[in-house]
């Protein structure tokens, strides 16, 4: 395939399902070889199938099972991608995930275990695959983009509090490293999702595929929390990211946030309690 990305080759971290994997497809198809990664072999053979059916041929794209919180995870995806296509010129960090308290505990009382596990997966991991990528993005003049979410915007999570620490966390470090991997001709940027309809409502709820549509279905058609009137899909996001991995859409944007979220942002709070027309 031939397009945008023809001639580079992507890291994306969670594409054994959901955003990752819509971001994994829309980059083979515009000519971009594609690590995709996750840690369920039943996922990835979804993410596999997918890209077959797309009519990718498997010589443009790896699987590999990686727990991207463990070192040895981080290292293989590394090792493997530049085995078999020689360089990385992007690194999508998204895998990541609003981890339920172990013992059910809510709001502020839930335990630092939980802290530590969410800390972990939505901010430690990106760290560490940017400390580890940068010398070969350097050698590419490479892009990262990270994936956040609009729960590290300016809004108190009294029932949730720890992943929206660690989005904002991970918005704050975006900054930190565009300025300092700029200096070496990589750039950092992050898309901010908002609801999107994929596994991470199911993943830390425990509710079923059926439950989640539903709340995906709900909260979608309810406008005064998605102005736009529906749930987001991983397309949506992908398409977002895509234009950030992209230097000729994107090249003089650098440690800056795209809020992808149907127009949510703008109406939490005061204004979802107005009559709404
Ligand atoms: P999904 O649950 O559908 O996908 C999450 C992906 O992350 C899966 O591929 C999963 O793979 C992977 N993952 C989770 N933990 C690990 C781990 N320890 N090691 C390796 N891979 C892991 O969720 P989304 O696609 O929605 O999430 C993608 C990103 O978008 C996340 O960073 C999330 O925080 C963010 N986001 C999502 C929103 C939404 O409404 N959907 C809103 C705002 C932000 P596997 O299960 O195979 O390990």
């Amino acid at each position: 395939m031939t397009g945008r990305f023809s001639g580079k080759v992507a890291i994306i971290t969670g594409s054994s399902f959901g955003i990752g994997r819509a971001t994994a497809l829309l980059f083979a198809k515009e000519g971009a070889k594609v690590t995709v990664t996750g840690r369920s072999e039943e996922r990835l053979q979804g993410s596999k199938q997918a890209l077959l059916d797309a009519g990718i041929s498997d010589s443009n794209f790896l699987i590999v099972p990686a727990d991207i919180t463990t070192s040895s995870g981080q290292d293989a995806l590394i090792s493997k991608t530049l085995e078999k296509f020689g360089q990385i010129n992007i690194l999508v960090n998204n895998a990541g995930a609003s981890i339920a308290d172990s013992q059910n505990r809510a709001g502020l009382d839930q335990g630092i275990d939980t802290y530590e596990k969410v800390l972990k997966l939505n901010v430690q991991s990106v760290i560490e695959m940017t400390q580890k990528i940068r010398p070969h993005l350097a050698k590419t003049r490479g892009e990262i983009v990270n994936v956040s979410s609009v729960a590290a915007l300016k809004f108190a999570h009294v029932r949730n509090p720890y992943y929206p620490l660690a989005k904002a966390a991970l918005d704050q470090y975006t900054r930190s490293a565009a300025i300092d991997l700029i200096s070496q001709g990589i750039r950092v940027n992050t898309v901010n999702p908002g609801v999107v309809a994929t596994g991470f409502h199911e993943s830390c709820t425990g509710l079923s595929t059926e439950e989640s549509q539903k709340f995906y279905d709900k909260v979608g058609a309810n406008k005064s929390a998605i102005p736009c009137g529906f749930s987001g899909r991983p397309e949506h996001i992908a398409k977002a990211i895509a234009f950030l991995a992209d230097r000729d859409s994107s090249e003089y944007i650098i440690g800056q946030n795209i809020i992808a979220d149907g127009g949510t942002s703008l109406v939490l709070g005061f204004h979802a309690q107005l009559p709404q027309k």
